[in-house]
C-alpha cells in the first residue's frame, strides 16, 4: 500500500528534547548509583546463572530497559544526555562486578593471612604456611587473574583464557553489556516527543472503525484506502498538554488480511475534525451494541 499522502497536514513532531541542568547533574549520577546496584545484582545473580555472551547481553538489555523507562517516566528526552547516561549506567555495572571479584580476593586473603598467623601463635614457627600476598590494588589483581587466566565453561568444554586472551574475553563481556544497552536507548528515543510540553507521545485512544467510518477518515487525513472497502484498526497518540500535533496510526483490515500501519501527523483543523469524527464513530458503536428499546 502506497503510504504517502500528500493531502494529509503532515507536521511530524521533532525527536530528542533540550538539554537540562538536573539531566547531567542529577540522571547521570544517578546512572552510576544505579550501575554499583545493577553490578552487585549481577555478581549475586551470577553465582546461580552466568552462561557466556547471554549473560552480559541480557544485562545490557535491561539497563537499558531501566534507562528507557526512567526517562519516560521523568519526561527527558535529551539524546547527548541519555546516550552518556547508558554509558555511565552500563560501564558502572560492568567495573562494579570486577571490583567485587577483587573486594572478595582480598578478604580471602586477609582470612587465610589470619588463620595462618594464629596457627603459628599457638604452633610456633614449625607452621611452614607462607603468609599470601594481597593485591597492590585493583589493577595489580586483574593484571594477576589474566596472568592466572579465566576459565570458559562453554558447550563444548572448558578453556582457559590466559593473560591478552583473558583481557578480551572480559573486553567482550564489556561490550556485551554496553552495547545492547545504548542500543535500547536509542530504541527508545526515537519515540516522538514534544519539545513544547515537554512530554513523551502516548496513545491516548486505540479502536477500530467501521467500513463507512473508516472510508471518512481516509478521506479525512488524506490516505489511499485499499479495494473492497475495509474497516480500520487505529490508535491515537498525542503529548501530555495537546499542543504538538496528533499522531493518527492506522491499519486496514479487509478480505486480504490486515495491512502494514500508516501514521500520519495532524494538526489544525484537521485532528479537530478526526477527533468529531471518532467520537461520532464511538457514539454509533456504542448504539449498535445497545439492545434496541
Ligand atoms: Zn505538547
Amino acid at each position: 500500500m502506497d503510504n504517502s499522502c500528500p493531502q494529509a497536514e503532515i507536521v511530524k513532531p521533532t525527536g530528542g528534547g533540550q538539554a537540562t541542568w538536573w539531566g547531567w547533574l542529577l540522571l547521570v549520577p544517578f546512572c552510576a548509583a544505579f550501575g554499583l546496584l545493577a553490578g552487585w545484582g549481577a555478581v549475586q545473580v551470577a553465582v546461580v546463572f552466568s552462561p557466556l555472551i547471554v549473560f552480559p547481553f541480557l544485562l545490557g538489555l535491561l539497563l537499558g530497559a531501566c534507562l528507557v523507562a526512567t526517562a519516560r517516566m521523568v519526561e527527558f528526552a535529551h539524546r547527548p544526555t541519555l546516550a552518556v547516561a547508558a554509558l555511565v549506567l552500563s560501564v558502572s555495572a560492568v567495573l562494579t562486578q570486577h571490583y567485587l571479584g577483587y573486594r572478595e580476593a582480598c578478604q580471602k586473603v586477609e582470612q587465610e593471612s589470619a588463620t595462618i598467623l594464629l596457627a603459628r601463635e599457638k604452633l610456633g614457627e614449625s607452621v611452614q604456611a607462607r603468609l599470601p600476598l594481597k593485591p597492590a590494588g585493583f589493577v595489580d589483581f586483574m593484571c594477576q587473574r589474566a596472568e592466572r587466566g579465566r576459565v570458559l565453561s562453554t558447550a563444548w568444554g572448558k578453556w582457559t583464557a590466559k593473560g591478552a586472551a583473558a583481557w578480551t574475553t572480559w573486553g567482550l563481556d564489556g561490550l556485551l553489556v554496553v552495547g545492547p544497552c545504548l542500543g535500547l536507548v536509542i530504541l527508545g528515543w526515537r519515540r516522538p516527543y514534544c519539545r513544547e510540553c515537554r512530554s513523551w507521545y502516548r496513545t491516548t485512544q486505540a479502536g477500530r472503525l467501521e467500513p463507512a467510518m473508516a472510508r471518512r477518515a481516509a478521506e479525512l487525513v488524506g490516505l489511499d484506502l485499499p479495494d473492497g472497502a475495509p474497516a480500520a484498526r487505529f490508535t491515537l497518540s498525542g503529548c501530555a498538554a495537546g499542543c504538538g500535533p496528533l499522531g493518527f496510526r492506522v491499519s486496514w483490515e479487509g478480505a486480504s488480511g490486515r495491512t502494514d500501519p500508516a501514521t500520519v501527523w495532524l494538526g489544525d483543523p484537521k485532528r479537530t475534525a478526526l477527533a468529531d469524527l471518532l467520537d461520532e464513530a464511538r457514539r454509533r458503536a456504542a448504539s449498535d451494541r445497545s439492545p434496541a428499546s
